[in-house]
């Protein structure tokens, strides 16, 4: 996954930026308004985190030129200021969700998570796959409720794969959402870490977890299982959005 984070204090920005990557994110990150905009509408970002209070161009404006270029990812809106009044001019502009400062980083985090799963159309921190199971906050993967140890690396591509829909994702889209510039990319190293994942998940080749289509890419081969028994696979991204709140799903709960 590849976050923006557009922030103006130098401090608070670091320490996003280290809580960020330490939970798998690539990072495109400034503290300045214009730039970000440019990262907004350049970068394949998953996810921004944006402040409201910026120099160069302000964060609501910021969010106003990226959705009026059709950019869709979700945004989460930071304030410093606890007014009714920014939080909604925030929503409207086009954001997801808003936090005040000061925030615990372990509640920026899962907001995030929250917001990428809906993003998916999951509303419950774990994802399920027939046998697989990723447990989102707790960063672990199971098989028949077996867990399975994954490189931070091999998780990130894992759950990438995990919240495409099964489609199928070109080897490109893949290291442009898993590696930020500061990165170096090999699509080599990708295969390796590909044919990795697949004999930690599947060792007896029973489950199949990841297709590669020749020439286009791979793709999560597993149907999804909603948690709820009722739900088949849901469809879209906001059919099994039940959830009246905006909060994320409350930490308690596993
Ligand atoms: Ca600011």
């Amino acid at each position: 996954m590849r976050a923006l984070l557009v922030e103006d204090e130098s401090t608070l920005r670091r320490q996003l930026v280290s809580a960020l990557r330490e939970q798998g994110f690539a990072i495109d990150e400034t503290g300045e308004g214009e730039e970000g905009l440019y990262l907004a509408l350049n970068m394949p970002i998953d996810i921004a985190i944006i402040d409201l209070g910026l120099p160069g161009r302000d964060g609501l404006s910021l969010i106003k030129a990226l959705r009026k270029q059709d950019k869709r990812y979700p945004v989460l809106i930071l304030t410093a200021r606890d007014r009714w009044q920014d939080k909604v001019d925030g929503l409207e502009a086009g954001a997801d969700d808003y936090l005040t400062k000061p925030f615990h980083m372990e509640e920026l985090l899962a907001r995030t998570r929250a917001l990428l799963r809906r993003t998916g159309g999951w509303t419950d921190s774990t994802m399920q796959f027939e046998r697989l199971s990723i447990d989102t906050r707790a960063q672990q993967v199971t098989v028949d409720g077996r867990p399975i140890e994954l490189t931070a690396y091999e998780y990130r591509v894992l759950v990438y794969l995990a919240t495409q829909d099964g489609q199928v994702i070109s080897k490109g889209t893949l290291l442009d959402h898993l590696y930020d510039e500061a990165t170096d990319r090999d699509p080599n190293v990708l295969e390796v870490f590909i044919r990795r994942l697949r004999q930690k998940l599947d060792p007896d080749k029973s489950l199949n977890p990841i297709e590669t289509l020749r020439g286009r890419g791979y793709r999560l081969a597993l149907a999804r299982q909603a948690p709820d028994t009722t739900a088949g696979p849901a469809e879209g991204n906001t059919a099994n959005e039940s959830s009246t709140a905006p909060s994320p799903a409350d930490p308690a709960r596993r």
